[in-house]
């Protein structure tokens, strides 16, 4: 499932369309357009604009097409296929196979090319001018400072992490990887952390990011292949715990993570 890691791929293939004019958008089932531009509206605002810029802030793509930005999420199965390529060839728990029912989305060129959505489970959606400022600071980037607002939630260390408000960009693998690698129990609550906890927390955060990002995506941790059933951790041989916490499927190891 795309997280931040996978959506900056598809941030980074995207970016081949700069400076190209839009010249269509076709969403085959209108549903696909959320908030309340509606089909014709859309199409106004962005046909016949540049595309300037392309940014990524947590899982939201954004295009910015002359003074306004086209909003695209990717949900669980969502990809993006950049002038007929892929942007990821591989992403866990879809298929690679594009079927014509699963383009959900396409923005084509002027001059050439396009960039279509395709998404199997229809979970992601495309928004004009989506209010960014519902999202918290990208997980990327993240500080301590930015953290010091879990200690005021009783919610767990899992629910916090993927709240998408307070932090943007975690999805379930991150979430699970990052808790593991810094010893926290998943479900802590935020008050009980302290302020060392958020600094570790915050520099494995980025840490795991980065050094995933290099592996080539969410689903690259260490803890990964142990998410079944008798996985044992990977620093100390304990079986894994699973649960559902914060309404996701989670595994942690109850010897170190405390
Ligand atoms: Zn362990």
């Amino acid at each position: 499932m795309p997280e931040l890691i996978e959506v900056d791929l598809y941030r980074k293939a995207a970016e081949s369309a700069l400076g190209r004019t839009i010249a269509s958008v076709v969403i085959p089932n209108e549903t696909y357009l959320v908030g309340d531009s509606g089909l014709p509206k859309f199409r106004a605002a962005i046909c016949g604009r540049q595309l300037l810029g392309i940014r990524r802030i947590g899982k939201l793509l954004l295009l910015d097409a002359g003074a306004v930005s086209i909003g695209m999420r990717f949900g669980m199965t969502g990809r993006l296929i950049v002038d007929g390529e892929p942007a990821i060839d591989q992403l866990l728990y879809t298929t690679n196979e594009v079927q014509e029912r699963h383009v959900r989305c396409v923005i084509t060129f002027e001059e050439e090319g396009a960039l279509s959505m395709i998404d199997p489970r229809r979970f992601g959606n495309v928004e004009l001018a989506p209010d960014e400022g519902q999202l918290g600071p990208d997980a990327a980037e993240i500080t301590s400072e930015e953290l010091t607002i879990f200690q005021r939630s009783s919610a767990s260390i899992k629910a916090l992490l993927l709240d998408q408000k307070r932090i943007a960009g975690l999805g379930n693998l991150l979430c699970d990887e990052i808790i593991w690698r810094s010893g926290i129990n998943p479900t802590r609550g935020g008050r009980t952390l302290q302020t060392s906890d958020l600094e570790l927390l915050a520099s494995t955060i980025r840490g795991t990011i980065a050094e995933l990002s290099d592996r080539g995506g969410s689903h690259m941790g260490d803890l990964q292949s142990q998410r079944r059933q008798g996985g044992s951790c990977p620093i100390d041989g304990y079986e894994l715990e699973r649960d559902i916490v914060a309404g996701r499927t989670t595994w942690w190891c109850p010897e170190h993570q405390l």
